[in-house]
C-alpha cells in the first residue's frame, strides 16, 4: 500500500510503498477514508536526530477515520464496513487515568512503549492502518469522513481545554483564542456552542481573521504588539476569563498573560515551547496556567455528537496522498485556512 512516511530526520516526508498491514490478535485493520494534517507533525519533523523519540521510518497521521476492513483474532463488537474515528492518544487501558477514559494522560504509556498512531506507531496517512484496540474507535454514525477527521485532534484538543474552563465562561465573560488555524477555528465554534462568552480571536493575517469571524468570533484582532491592549479595551479593562493559546511561542504567551483577568484560566495548547512564569505579582491574582494534551475518550464522543448536532463544522481543504507533502509545505507556510485533510 501507499503511505506517507517521515524517513530521514530533517528531510521532507515521502510517499512510499510499504507492505499491507495485517491485524494481530485484538487489533483492528481500518481502510483509511481521511487523515488530518496537524501542525504538531511539523514540530516533530523539526526535532534533531540526537533526541528524536520515535522509530523511523514513521508513517505520519494522528488524525484518522476509516472503515473496518478486518478484525484481529478475538475482536468482537465491530463489523467489517463500520465507519469509525480513531481515538489517537492510546494508553494502557488499565491504569487509574485510563480507567477514567483519560488515556491521553496514561500513567504507563512511556514505560510500556505505547505510542499514538502517527506519533510513534504507524499512522493514518496510508491506505490502511492498524488500531491497537477496538476501544480506540468511535462510530462516525453518519458524519462525513472529511468533516469528521479533524475532530479527533483539532476538535478534541480544544474541547478538552475549553471544558475545564466552562465554570468561568458565564454570561458576560470573555474567551480569547490565539491562533485561529486548525485547532483555533474549531475552538471558536466550540466556545460559541458551549458557552455564552464573548469570543475574541487573534491571528497574524487578515485571511485567518476572516475565517475566525466567519466561524463565530465576535471580535478578530491582529496578533501584534498592540493586540493585548485592544483585547483589554474590548473587556473594559478587566481582561478575559479564559485564554487559549494555540501557538505557544514567546509573543503569544506574553499576549496570553497580558489579556488574562483575575482568576483567569490560561491554556497553552500550542507546542511552540515558550514558558509563562507563574509567581506572586507576575500575573493577576489566581490565574491558572495549564498545558493540556489532547483529550479523553468520552470527550471524543462528545465532540462527534456536537458535530452531528450541527454546532461545529470544520473548514477543510483536501489533498490526495501523493500531494500530502504539499499539504505540509502549505501548512508550514501558513496558507492552509482551516484543516488540510488527506484522502488516501
Ligand atoms: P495551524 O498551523 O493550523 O494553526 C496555527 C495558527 O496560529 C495559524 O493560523 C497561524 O497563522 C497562527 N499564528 C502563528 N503565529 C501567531 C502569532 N504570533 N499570533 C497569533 N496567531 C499566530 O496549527 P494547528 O494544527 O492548529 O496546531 C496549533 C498548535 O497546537 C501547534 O503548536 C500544534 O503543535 C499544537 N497542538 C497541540 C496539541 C496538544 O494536545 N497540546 C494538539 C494538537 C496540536
Ligand atoms: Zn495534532
Ligand atoms: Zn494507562
Amino acid at each position: 500500500m501507499k503511505a506517507l512516511q517521515y524517513r530521514t530526520v530533517g528531510a521532507a516526508p515521502e510517499v512510499v510503498t510499504v507492505p499491507d498491514p495485517e491485524p494481530g490478535p485484538g487489533q483492528v485493520l481500518l481502510k483509511v477514508t481521511a487523515a488530518g494534517v496537524c501542525h504538531s507533525d511539523i514540530a516533530v519533523m523539526s526535532w534533531p536526530a540526537e533526541n528524536f523519540p520515535y522509530p523511523l521510518p514513521l508513517t505520519l497521521g494522528h488524525e484518522g477515520v476509516g472503515t473496518v476492513a478486518a478484525l484481529g483474532a478475538g475482536v468482537t463488537g465491530l463489523s467489517e464496513g463500520d465507519a469509525v474515528a480513531v481515538y489517537g492518544p492510546w494508553g494502557c487501558g488499565t491504569c487509574a487515568k485510563c480507567a477514567e477514559g483519560k488515556e491521553n494522560y496514561c500513567l504507563r504509556a512511556a514505560e510500556l512503549g505505547i505510542m499514538p498512531p502517527g506519533l510513534g506507531s504507524p499512522g493514518s496517512m496510508a491506505e490502511y492502518m492498524i488500531v491497537d484496540d477496538p476501544r480506540h474507535l468511535v462510530p462516525l454514525e453518519g458524519l462525513d469522513p472529511v468533516a469528521a477527521v479533524p475532530l479527533t485532534d483539532a476538535g478534541l484538543t480544544p474541547y478538552h481545554a475549553i471544558k475545564r474552563s466552562l465554570p468561568k465562561l458565564v454570561a458576560g465573560s470573555t474567551a480569547v483564542v490565539i491562533g485561529t488555524g486548525g485547532l483555533g477555528h474549531v475552538a471558536i465554534q466550540l466556545l460559541r456552542a458551549m458557552t455564552p462568552a464573548r469570543v475574541v480571536a487573534l491571528d497574524v493575517t487578515e485571511h485567518k481573521l476572516e475565517l475566525a469571524r466567519a466561524v463565530g468570533a465576535h471580535d478578530a484582532v491582529l496578533s501584534d504588539a498592540q493586540a493585548a491592549g485592544k483585547v483589554r479595551d474590548l473587556t473594559s479593562g478587566t481582561g478575559a476569563q479564559a485564554v487559549f493559546d494555540f501557538v505557544g511561542v514567546e509573543p503569544t504567551v506574553r499576549t496570553a498573560a497580558a489579556v488574562a483577568g483575575v482568576e483567569a484560566d490560561v491554556a497553552i495548547v500550542g507546542i511552540g515551547g515558550a514558558a509563562l512564569p507563574v509567581g506572586f505579582g507576575l500575573l493577576p491574582f489566581e490565574v491558572s496556567v495549564t498545558a493540556p494534551y489532547w483529550g479523553t475518550r468520552a470527550e471524543l464522543m462528545e465532540v462527534l455528537a456536537l458535530a452531528r448536532s450541527g454546532a461545529v463544522s470544520v473548514h477543510t481543504e483536501t489533498f490526495s496522498l501523493d500531494d500530502a507533502p504539499l499539504a505540509y509545505e502549505r501548512l508550514h507556510a501558513g496558507t492552509i485556512n482551516g484543516r488540510a485533510v488527506i484522502l488516501p
